[in-house]
């Protein structure tokens, strides 16, 4: 087992990696940029070093400034978090070519699920269900594209290879518009990804998201830890997340956790990682996957009992995984609500000082949260400052778990999104559960003041 980990990142997950260090009794070095010196994890580390300035290209994703703090501080492993540089395959080669554990999949796994392209192929190859659409990349012919679309089926979603966080996508619903459409995206995404490259797929109209979290060692062991239903979303970006997904069949789940693991093992992938589906009348239609731990890791680990983030670290060691599948259990029911510094209506960011931070408490509820009183929130990242996670034998218990966690929570000084999420856990639709991707939307429209 590793002795030093260093943690590549900053706010709820770097705490949340130190937590899983101390546990296994590794020392976590933490870094960080000028914005967070103040940060708990920073102020608890035995070790920190200071990357640079605020702004995130001159730390988080300074590669340089991160193997050196490694080098100087003599950690063995790395472990990227989620965002920054956590599904860059680059920085995972400059890591391992400087002689540093990476702790995530290879660089080639990572490179290959980055390009959306790539990565649809490897699954199709694989066995596992994807959207139906173009065949690889899209040609530039005009015939052959209208009849690629016509095969599909209208509506079509033009989306880049490069593509991510929702951005680079285009729903065509006429042939008229078509070949407009896919220039548009192609223009974009060469700018914003570097690569023009784009695929066609049938647009789903009111699919559910559903994702399988997968868990894989290097002795080409893997497993799945059953699914999350991550479909209230608003412009593409989660915002409350549940498991097991409310209404779809364990046997459905099963055969496509299984496809997934088949795929892990087909394709040499180890560490935690996450099969993206859209899931819509019976069916799961992969989209994409990440090669890396995600901010609701937390829903999967309370209904199975598995602590993910210890698992990543232990199985980037060389270790086997200390389960099986048949020794995977789901218990129960859990769901998170990612708490964001912004206007809860407008979504306005509100970064700035916490006067007051009270976190709720009790049976069944975890906040994952580096936040404290009198925390100063840097107006240069992501707005999420915590989670709150709740847990009950059934739904329903979960939820009123959730409503009573959220009435007791108070943040004081900047704006959050509590308002929200204490309106949506009393809401009879995502009460009923299944609600697909559009509905937080539809709801925010008919409810915005
Ligand atoms: P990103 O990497 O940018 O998150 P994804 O491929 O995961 O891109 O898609 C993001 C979101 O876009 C999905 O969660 C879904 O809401 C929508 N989407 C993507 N593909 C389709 C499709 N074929 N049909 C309907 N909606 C889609």
């Amino acid at each position: 087992m590793f002795k030093k980990i260093l943690v590549a990142n900053r706010g709820e997950i770097a705490l949340r990696i130190q937590r899983a260090c101390r546990e296994l009794g590794i020392k976590a070095v933490m870094v960080y940029s000028e914005a967070d010196r103040e940060a708990k994890y920073v102020k608890l580390a035995e070790e920190a070093v200071c990357i640079g300035p605020a702004a995130s290209p001159l730390s988080y994703l300074n590669m340089p400034a991160i193997i050196s703090a490694a080098e100087v501080t003599d950690a063995e492993a790395i472990h990227p978090g989620y965002g920054f540089l956590s599904e860059n395959a680059d920085f995972a080669e400059r890591v391992e070519q400087s002689g540093f554990q990476f702790i995530g999949p290879t660089p080639e796994s990572i490179r290959i699920m980055g390009d959306k392209v790539s990565a649809k192929q490897a699954m199709i190859r694989a066995g596992v269900p994807c959207v139906p659409g173009s065949d690889g990349e899209l040609p530039d012919d005009p015939v052959q594209i209208r009849r690629i679309a016509k095969s599909v089926g209208y509506p079509v979603i033009i989306k880049a290879a490069g593509g991510g966080g929702g951005r680079g996508m285009r729903v065509v619903h006429t042939e008229a518009a078509l070949i407009n459409a896919v220039q548009m995206t192609k223009a974009e995404a060469g700018a914003a990804f570097g690569n023009p490259a784009v695929y066609m797929e049938k647009f789903l109209q009111n699919p559910r998201h559903i994702e399988i979290q997968v868990l894989a060692d290097k002795h080409r062991n893997a497993v799945y830890l059953g699914e999350r239903d991550c479909s209230m979303q608003r412009r593409h970006q989660k915002v409350i997340e549940e498991a097991p997904a409310p209404g779809i069949p364990r046997k459905l789940i099963e055969k496509v956790g299984e496809r997934c693991v088949a795929a892990c093992k087909k394709i040499g992938y180890r560490g935690a990682g996450t099969f993206e589906f859209l899931y819509e009348n019976g069916e799961f239609y992969f989209i994409e996957m990440n090669t890396r731990v995600q901010v609701e890791h937390p829903v999967t680990e309370w209904i199975t009992g598995v602590d993910i983030v210890k698992t990543q670290i232990m199985v980037a060691a060389g270790e086997k995984l200390p389960f099986t599948q048949r020794q995977i259990e789901i218990r129960g029911h859990a769901i998170e609500c990612r708490v964001n510094a912004e206007d809860p209506y407008k979504f306005t960011p509100s970064p700035g000082r916490i006067t007051l931070w009270h976190a709720p408490g009790g049976p069944g509820v975890r906040v994952d949260s580096h936040v404290y009183n009198n925390y100063f929130v840097p107006p240069n990242y992501d707005s999420m400052i915590g989670k709150i996670i709740v847990h009950g034998d059934t739904r329903e218990q979960a939820l009123a778990r959730m409503q009573t966690a959220l009435a007791e929570t108070v943040v004081e000084g900047i704006n959050t999104n509590i308002p929200l999420h204490r309106e949506l856990m009393v809401d009879a639709k995502f009460m009923a559960g299944g609600t697909n991707i559009h509905y937080l939307e539809e709801w925010l429209d008919h409810h915005r003041r």
